[in-house]
């Protein structure tokens, strides 16, 4: 088979784990044609997001502070794997970039992506070098974007074209190549970044391109799971899931996708698997276009935490076309992020759930543009609610399942004080109080049997 196989932070975080990943690879090379994509190890983006910030503000201490913790990590780390003499020049390349903001006092987004893209670019020289493989950047494995720094969108025909004519025949020789996740360039072969968490998205691009049998994402965690554990103990792994219930789970799952990330893998068909490091030998989860029936409808239960509901009202906003695009123009200049929108057919009022931290922000860019506009009467807020989502692509077209759900979430005195369910049918959004939250996954997971044998991806 051909494979992509991609590594996350934690997954590189030291020199004993790079070991580790090191082997993983090499096993899967004895027996497929394998191509590795690396993130940066744990926390450095962090670091380096922060040390362009500190050296744009001209705080040279806190800049040299943290070049330093940068430099002395991944020195220690390379000493360890004998990898030093590929370090240090991308050390000292990422030093002159940051002293170069730092005696500008200006910092652009594509010095931000600069910056940004040393992190894989380290994790990869060493990874490589313990490998005996050729380090990549994604630039140089084709992948082109457009111009817009720090979440720069693939043009992926072009993407696809290079990728193909670049590592198609390396991988066709077996030859070892680890690419930089995270990590293209524009047109002008400018660096670029694809965004946070955008290496599960270097390897769909890559898998896809290279037409791989398979993308395996490789995290601390054995895959995709019905619940979070730590809200309902008998939650289960699931070992097969399909795309659109994949991407619907990525919004809410304790394990984070890049939200992009599955497009390509579904457009072009490859099946991604999400596996553990800790447990090299088992299936993890098999997310793909045709995934095998399941007898449960509801597949999982994910929950977001820690939100807000803002609810603007007034009888101004009935029948007047353009107010709900002033609520959302409002926010969305903010930069604050809409988790779940519902309107009743009344339009007498918008509900919007946004993070609890962004709750008092979005209240005052909400009156600031709203009464300029004398759109709104209210503006309520009810802080400290959650948002339990039942997914399942079974769940469309079977009647009675939200029956089931609010049954259940009634039988034991949940109120419910939102409710959005796409025409997707894939998931239905409920909003309950914070504390409610986990008692509600917990029953419902329960009313769908998911405690029961999930079945299992092959490898
Ligand atoms: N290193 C980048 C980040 O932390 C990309 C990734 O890890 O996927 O966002
Ligand atoms: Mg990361």
């Amino acid at each position: 088979m051909r494979i992509v196989m991609k590594f996350g932070g934690t997954s590189v975080a030291d020199a004993e784990r790079i070991g580790h990943v090191a082997g993983i690879v090499r096993a899967a090379a004895g027996k497929h044609q394998v191509l590795t994509v690396v993130s940066a190890m744990d926390g450095i983006t962090e670091q380096l997001l922060e040390v362009a910030d500190a050296a744009a503000s001209g705080n040279d201490l806190r800049t040299g502070e943290l070049l330093t913790a940068i430099r002395d990590r991944h020195l220690a780390c390379a000493y360890a794997l004998g990898a030093h003499e590929h370090v240090r020049p991308l050390l000292e390349g990422l030093e002159a970039v940051v002293h170069g903001v730092l005696a500008l006092e200006e910092l652009t987004p594509r010095s931000t992506d600069a910056i940004a893209a040393f992190g894989e670019r380290l994790s990869c020289a060493m990874l490589a070098h313990v490998l005996g493989a050729t380090p990549m950047d994604g630039r140089q494995a084709g992948i082109v974007t457009d111009d817009h720094f720090t979440e720069a969108d693939p043009l992926m025909d072009l993407s696809m074209f290079q990728v193909q004519e670049v590592l198609g025949p390396m991988m066709d020789k077996g030859q070892p190549v680890v690419v930089t996740g995270f990590v293209a360039a524009n047109q002008h072969g400018v660096t670029s970044t694809l965004g946070r968490g955008g290496s599960d998205y270097t390897a769909t691009i890559l898998g896809s391109a290279l037409k791989a049998d398979e993308i395996w994402i490789y995290s601390d965690v054995d895959g995709l799971m019905t619940a979070d554990p730590r809200v309902v103990p008998e939650a289960r792994l699931l070992g097969a899931l399909g795309f659109a219930e994949a991407v619907e789970m990525g919004k809410f799952g304790a394990k984070s996708m890049h939200p992009r990330a599955l497009e390509p893998a579904a457009a072009y068909g490859v099946p991604v698997r999400m596996r553990s490091t800790f447990k090299p030998d088992h299936p993890g989860t098999l997310i793909s276009s045709a995934p095998a029936p399941t007898a449960t409808v509801v597949r999982a239960v994910p929950m977001l935490k820690g939100l807000a509901m803002l609810t603007v009202g007034g009888a101004a906003m009935v029948g007047r076309p353009g107010s709900a695009s002033e609520v959302f123009a409002s926010l969305a200049r903010e930069r604050i992020n809409i988790h779940m929108i519902c309107q009743s057919v009344s339009e007498s009022g918008i509900s919007l759930v946004v993070s609890q931290a962004q709750a008092d922000r979005a209240k005052a860019a909400l009156e600031r543009t709203l009464r300029q506009h004398g759109l709104a009467r209210t503006i309520d807020v009810r802080p400290g609610v959650c948002v339990v989502a039942p997914v399942g692509a079974a769940m469309k077209g079977t009647p009675g399942v939200a029956a089931r759900i609010f049954t259940c979430i009634a039988g034991l005195g949940i109120n419910v004080i939102a409710i959005a369910q796409g025409s997707s049918e894939l998931s239905i959004s409920i909003v309950v109080e914070g504390q409610s939250g986990p008692r509600a996954v917990a029953a419902i997971h329960k009313e769908f049997g998911l405690q029961g044998d999930q079945p299992q991806a092959n490898v």
